[in-house]
């Protein structure tokens, strides 16, 4: 398969990228080690358009206003107003047939704010990538890259754009997203055969597949569409906006309710028709009535669109929910399993301390500025006069993969930050230059991955002398060593002296690393895992201070008062582990459990420590993803963080996978749920907080939604069946829904948190929403306002007023009741009592001053009245109205009040 040329000249015969060498790909794309230049770069991003591929195509506007028709309510509805038509009754006619497009246009307006919600929120997802411009390395937006950027590939990346390959060290890619291969693929440098498929293309490294191991660099072929992936037009997977299961439990409950509706208004009309002696016509337009005004209808949308609201403030707060149902399940997180490192932790680590096996030597200064001093015994010394620190400090800056830089007298790390600490050591000794000294080139890399915890590279010296240095987690080094390098050279390992040493900086709760060196060559000319073995010299023990985040500390309270625990897993040291857990009160008074440990135990043991143990030390992805089963087992509802591509399993099995933004692998958070923007704790918290008001905000909704549908079907119904004057006419009632229904509720979906949303257990999962409560609940309300608005009109009629009076005064009362329910409704349980229960939120003003407006509109406005029936209402007759209005106000909150009181709220499962 040929691939469209990206040469300069436009008319260049399409190139089959596998088939060049990565030399004559640079020739062809005029590039070079050092990248384009930046103008270059931009004249290309010019030409060729951003790298980026198109969204799937979107229903349109028209299409989507239609598919809001689709809706057995809508079609029932429609089909009245044709029967009304050919009865000759117009206006009922018209007013269905406007509900019928009131009710369609909410619906499109909700679903366009859904999903300009989610829009905005994918993207802040877009990838990263790293190029070399000018000769340096740059972090940019994926979608900059142009053909003839240079890449550098590292593992747990995603495959930014097709790239042919230059220098490939043990590089493995998952090629699934292109090529359905799920085993990973080994990649080379090398051309391939014309006619090779393209999984079998082992130069090339196409967009959308994930590195899993290993690094490389390559050069970029083609961008956006003309990659293999724009090619088969498949988006990869962003956001989705998949049904939750509440969302699904809402759906089937809505559709079984309107057929039970329906049922009962068939009932309805035939008891009408039959036994009271109605007519068919009048009965028919009651029971449309009837129905529309208890069906649910807005319920799928407006509860799609407080998910949506959920997930911007989420967003907002830097939690970018990339999965919808996790909104949901972090409303009922029990457990967050979280990293240390840059999440509990600031990430901004400094060395603190140099151990050699015959001094220690501490090191002043903090933060990424390289000065300071060394000191032993309390008095400054030169790095020079002590060969085992000098040797140390240059292998902590030559096995590293960071830059240091300056910007506007601010020092910052580019890289692991912790390479980046010894970076800066090396700085305030003088060394850091050797890092670009020609005279010690790398030759070789292994690179860091949290599995084997050490990094190691070869190199030469000015005499041409091999060297390989190690650096790694003090265990696995020490393994390593045969001897350590004493002030007065090589002498034997004296391992328990550093055992102790490390045991002892742990304790103050720095973090370890481990410095050694070999004076030899790889084996068989490449450094490779067989030249780890033995043979290396100890030189240095660096402890790296790493404090934890002021607001983590706060957060980790939070979520105690929450009934939420916190364990933190980490690859550090046990020790280490122990102490900053305990400054973050994680696991105080409990023992801390490392890898190995876990590794020793079967399931059911793992089951049993899960629960207890909060502090996980030197664990490697495969115990996340144990640690998760083992807690789900315990029926717990588990968070789980991870940035590295070994965590994707643990993060997908996850209730709530979460990665992390910054130093996040682009696995990770194809893997996730939700990316924290910031990598910090405290956004899970902030995440789990608006997750519960999400859910509550649900609730509450329907909670209104509910009793005020029942309430005006029960007042239909109620006439009817005990042969009153019906108190609403058909024209009545749909005005009241099309009203209120919908628009009232909507208000709700802008709630904020409840004030002690924190101060409360998790729900519960798997606690159906229609509890004893809901039902107690939405009878009660539905009965108050029956009992208002028929009692009102009842006592009317019986003071002689007219039927069009009473029924504007009922048609007013229903509504006033809904408007003041929709105040309770702001608080499940607590009072709303107060100037911020009243005022709160104030798209709830909003929505009952329209409301206000339209009933005066209603009442008063000549042509309403000629429409519907309508009279001029006195201020006497207002104030009934406002009478009916409040009892349901005060009973429901006397009902709040005595539920909190009675601590009912416990045993119904809602506080
Ligand atoms: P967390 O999972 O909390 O982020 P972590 O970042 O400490 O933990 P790892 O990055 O897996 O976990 O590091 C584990 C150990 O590996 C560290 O304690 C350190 O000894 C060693 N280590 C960390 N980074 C490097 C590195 N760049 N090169 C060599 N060794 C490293």
């Amino acid at each position: 398969m040929a691939d469209r040329a990206a040469t300069d000249d436009p008319n260049a015969p399409p190139a089959a990228w596998h088939t060049l060498s990565w030399v004559e790909i640079e020739q062809m794309l005029q590039t070079g080690s050092a990248g384009l230049a930046e103008a270059e770069a931009s004249r290309r991003l010019a030409r060729y358009g951003p790298n980026r591929l198109a969204p799937p195509p979107r229903r349109g506007p028209l299409r989507r206003l239609l598919m809001q028709f689709h809706n057995i309510l809508l079609y029932v509805m429609m089909a009245a107003a044709v029967v009304t038509a050919v009865l000759g009754h117009w206006i009922d006619t018209a007013v269905l047939l406007m509900a019928v497009v009131v009710n369609a246009v909410i619906g499109f307006i909700q679903e366009g704010k859904a999903e300009a919600a989610l829009d905005a929120i994918r993207a802040m997802l877009s990838p990263h990538a790293t190029v070399i411009r000018d000769g340096t390395r740059h972090e940019i937006d994926a979608a900059d890259l142009v053909p003839g950027d240079r890449v550098l590939l590292a593992s747990g990346d995603l495959v930014p754009a097709d790239m042919r390959l230059a220098a490939v060290n043990e590089l493995r890619v998952d090629e699934a997203a292109l090529t359905g291969e799920s085993l990973p693929v080994e990649k080379t440098a090398h051309e391939s055969e014309p006619d090779a498929p393209l999984g079998d293309r082992y130069g090339m490294a196409y967009a959308g597949t994930l590195v899993v191991y290993g690094q490389a660099s390559g050069i970029v072929v083609a961008t956006a569409s003309d990659t293999e992936l724009g090619k088969i037009n498949r988006m990869l997977s962003s956001i989705q906006g998949q049904a939750t299961p509440l969302l699904r439990q809402v759906d089937r409950f809505g559709r079984l309710l309107a057929l039970a509706i329906l049922g009962l208004a068939a009932v309805t009309f035939l008891f009408g028709t039959l036994w009271r002696g109605h007519s068919p016509a009048d009965m028919f337009m009651m029971v449309v009535a009837l129905a529309a005004s208890a069906i649910p209808e807005g319920l799928p949308a407006i509860m799609t669109v407080t998910l949506a609201l959920g997930v911007q403030r989420m967003a907002r707060r830097n939690a970018i929910v990339r999965r919808l149902p996790a909104v949901e399940a972090l409303g009922s997180v029990t457990v967050i399993c979280s990293d240390k490192t840059g999440t509990l932790t600031r990430n901004e680590m400094t060395v603190q301390r140099v151990v050699c096996a015959d001094h220690v030597f501490e090191v002043d200064g903090t933060g990424y500025a390289p000065v300071g001093d060394l000191r032993f015994n309390d008095h400054i010394i030169d790095a020079g006069h002590y060969p085992a620190l000098a040797l140390a400090i240059r292998a902590g800056v030559l096995c590293n993969d960071a830059h240091l830089r300056e910007k506007d007298g601010l020092w910052c790390v580019e890289g692991d930050p912790t390479e980046g600490a010894l970076l800066v050591l090396g700085g305030k000794t003088g060394f850091t230059q050797v890092l670009g000294d020609a005279s010690w080139p790398r030759l070789g890399v292994i690179p860091f991955e949290s599995q084997h915890r050490f990094m190691a590279t070869y190199h030469r010296d000015a005499d041409d002398e091999a060297w390989i240095f190690a650096k790694g987690a003090p265990e696995r080094i020490l393994d390593m060593c045969t001897a350590e390098l004493g002030h007065a050279g090589e002498q034997p390992l004296d391992v328990d002296y550093w055992r102790r040493m490390a045991t002892d900086t742990a304790a103050q709760g720095l973090r370890l690393l481990a410095l050694a060196c070999k004076r030899a060559a790889p084996r068989d000319g490449s450094l490779c895992f067989a030249d780890m073995e033995a043979g290396y010299v100890l030189l240095a023990l660096v402890g790296i201070i790493d404090p934890p985040r002021d607001e983590a500390v706060r957060a980790v309270a939070e979520c105690h008062r929450a009934g939420v625990r916190v364990k933190m897993i980490t690859g550090d040291h046990a020790e280490t582990a122990r102490t900053i857990g305990a400054r973050l009160d994680i696991g105080v008074g409990k023992p801390a459990i490392t890898g190995a440990e876990m590794a020793m135990m079967d399931d059911a043991a793992l089951r049993r420590v899960a629960l207890e143990v909060d502090v996980f030390a030197r664990a490697s992805p495969e115990h996340k993803l144990r640690l998760v089963q083992a807690l789900q087992a315990n029926s717990q509802v588990v968070a789980m963080t991870g940035d590295g591509v070994n965590d994707a399993p643990a993060l997908k099995s996850a209730d709530v996978g979460v990665a992390m933004g910054m130093k996040g692998t682009e696995a990770a958070k194809e893997a996730a749920d939700m990316v924290l923007a910031d990598d910090n704790f405290a956004t899970i918290t902030a995440a789990v907080r608006e997750g519960r008001a999400v859910y509550d905000n649900l609730k509450k909704f329907i909670l209104f939604m509910l009793p005020t549908n029942g309430g005006e079907a029960m007042v239909v119904i109620a006439a009817i069946l005990f042969e009153l004057a019906l108190p609403l006419a058909p024209a009545q009632v749909l005005w009241i829904n099309m009203v209120t229904s919908s628009t009232l509720g909507l208000a709700l979906a802008f709630e904020p948190a409840e004030p002690g949303i924190m101060r409360r257990r998790p729900r519960p999962p798997g606690v159906p929403l229609l509890s004893g409560f809901f039902v107690w609940r939405v009878l009660m309300v539905s009965i108050l306002m029956m009992a208002g608005a028929l009692g009102l009109f009842l006592w009317e009629l019986d003071h002689g007023t007219s039927l069009e009076t009473a029924r504007t005064i009922a048609v007013n009362a229903v509504v006033a009741a809904e408007m003041f329910y929709l105040l309770n409704s702001r608080f499940l349980l607590a009072s709303v009592l107060s100037p911020k229960g009243l005022t709160g939120n104030r798209y709830v003003l909003l929505a009952i001053a329209a409301c206000i407006l339209l009933q005066i509109a209603y009442t008063h406005a000549p042509a309403m009245q000629r429409i519907f029936g309508s009279t001029d209402l006195s201020p006497d007759e207002w104030g009934r109205v406002l009478a009916a209005g409040l009892l349901v106000f005060c009973v429901a909150e006397m009902e709040k009040a005595i539920i909190r009181r009675t601590r009912l709220a416990q045993r119904l499962g809602i506080a």
